[in-house]
């Protein structure tokens, strides 16, 4: 099938497995949100779709071919990654660190980008609210900055497959909301979207598809209205909550009510 699927992945850290069985699938043009407390496995599972972690058994595939067994520079042409936090030594502009979204791309006797190239870094840039950033050295930008200026250079990548691990960590509430609103229209013209995330609000309203995680398995997965349930946010975060709907509006929404003291004593065993 098209998209991302993820079956049986198991990955291993000495004798402790850290996933365990994972399967999923992610549809083509869609936004799903992998979701679950800390430590529940969503970073590791990335870095296993890319190949930075070794499945030790199972499988990954996009669109039938075996994600983590590409050659790197091959499979940087259609999937894109943000990580958590990202850091760059070198002493590179915000549209220095955005084009380098366009080199998986480039022939290796290259020294400029195209104009091809700089028209999708200024777009990007432009996309992100950050132009005015461009000639600013990159170590000098707040957390949140950095992060957009990550996004920005994942989707001048032009990636088919996009993976981002808490994209909006440390942004404000503008920048998660243009953030979000990009990444779904990038989802809408056909690219298939992962995204780890915590704000089961935001989830709710950019996600089509959501994955639970929890010590290393999947506990469920499917639409926002279908997932997020009291039940299911006691069991896997310890935490009571109300779900309410407002008056025309297609999407859940999850009010905290308190952390479920039994829930989190448990998972400090
Ligand atoms: P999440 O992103 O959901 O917060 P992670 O995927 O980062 O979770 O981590 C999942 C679990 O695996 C955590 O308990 C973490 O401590 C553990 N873990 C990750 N990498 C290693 C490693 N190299 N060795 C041992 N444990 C690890
Ligand atoms: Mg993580």
């Amino acid at each position: 099938m098209s998209g991302l699927v993820v079956g049986n992945a198991t990955v291993k850290a000495g004798d402790r497995t850290i996933l365990n069985r994972v399967s999923l699938t992610a549809p083509k043009g869609g936004v799903t949100g992998l979701i679950g407390p800390n430590g529940a496995g969503k970073s590791t599972l990335i870095a296993a779709m890319l190949g930075l972690r070794r499945l030790s058994s199972g499988t990954i595939a996009f669109n039938g071919t075996n994600l983590p067994g590409m050659v790197p520079g091959e499979r940087a042409k259609l999937c894109a990654y943000v990580e958590q936090s990202a850091t760059t030594a070198e002493r590179l502009t915000v549209r220095d660190v955005v084009a380098l979204g366009r080199v998986p791309f480039q022939t290796a006797w290259q020294t400029m980008p195209s104009g091809h190239d700089a028209l999708l870094v200024q777009a990007a840039l432009e996309a992100i609210g950050l132009s005015a950033f461009a000639t600013r050295l990159y170590h000098t930008l707040s957390g949140g900055e950095q992060q957009r200026v990550q996004i920005a250079r994942a989707l001048t990548q032009e990636p088919q497959l996009l993976l981002l691990d808490e994209p909006t960590s440390h942004l404000d509430i503008q920048a998660q909301l243009l953030v979000l609103d990009l990444l779904r229209r990038r989802a809408e013209a056909g690219c298939t979207i992962v995204l780890a995330m915590h704000d089961l609000n935001l989830a709710a309203r950019f996600c089509d598809h959501l994955v639970v995680m929890q010590a290393g398995a999947v506990v469920a997965q499917g639409s926002p209205d279908a997932i997020l349930q009291p039940d299911l946010l006691r069991q896997v975060y310890g935490v009571a909550a109300t779900i309410v709907r407002l008056p025309g509006s297609a999407h859940p929404i999850v009010v905290y009510d308190r952390a479920e003291t039994d829930a989190a004593a448990a998972k400090l065993d």
